[in-house]
């Protein structure tokens, strides 16, 4: 079967909630725009999560500066690092990023905004590549019990 060699890049929790600060998840697995990606065939590079590999599942929930050390700001930056050679590795072969999809006012995945550190880190590596890729965020009312046709449209535009 031919491959369709679209990727898009997500935040990990977009495919596992069960990494998020537990009173804070949104869904019992995966959001629904995973179905997205499943339907229209297209790859997927899930982000690790850093707050995770940091602090674990029973973190509580801190601010971007609270987060905001050189430890952490290295293990953002090293988490990416194994990443972006993927990345450069599918694009010089001809695949198609078609885009990021961080997590809107996350103090480590945001990208609009107050950004948020793993995503401070990731545009700085990417930008010093050359790369440019097209964002979207998960919006802080999205979850598996809301109907947010806007954005899944969006999700479909960015895939496109
Ligand atoms: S927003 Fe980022 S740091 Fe927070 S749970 Fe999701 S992947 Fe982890």
């Amino acid at each position: 079967m031919d491959r369709n060699k679209k990727l898009i890049i997500v935040s990990h929790c977009i495919l596992n909630q069960n990494s998020v600060v537990a009173p804070l998840a949104r869904a019992k697995g995966p959001f629904p725009i995973a179905k997205i990606f499943l339907d229209m065939g297209v790859g997927v590079l899930q982000l690790p999560c850093p707050e995770f590999k940091f602090l674990g599942p029973t973190r509580v929930p801190m601010s971007k500066e609270e987060y905001d050390t050189k430890e952490y700001r290295e293990l953002c930056k090293n988490l990416f690092i194994p990443i972006i050679e993927d990345i450069k590795k599918y694009i010089s072969a001809g695949y198609e990023i078609k885009g990021i999809i961080g997590i809107n006012e996350s103090p480590t995945c945001s990208i609009t905004g107050n950004r948020g550190i793993f995503m401070e880190e990731i545009f700085k590596l990417l930008e010093k590549e050359e790369i440019f890729i097209d964002y979207l965020e998960v919006p802080t009312d999205y979850s598996e019990d809301s109907n947010y046709i806007d954005f899944e449209q969006q999700v479909l535009k960015l895939l496109k």
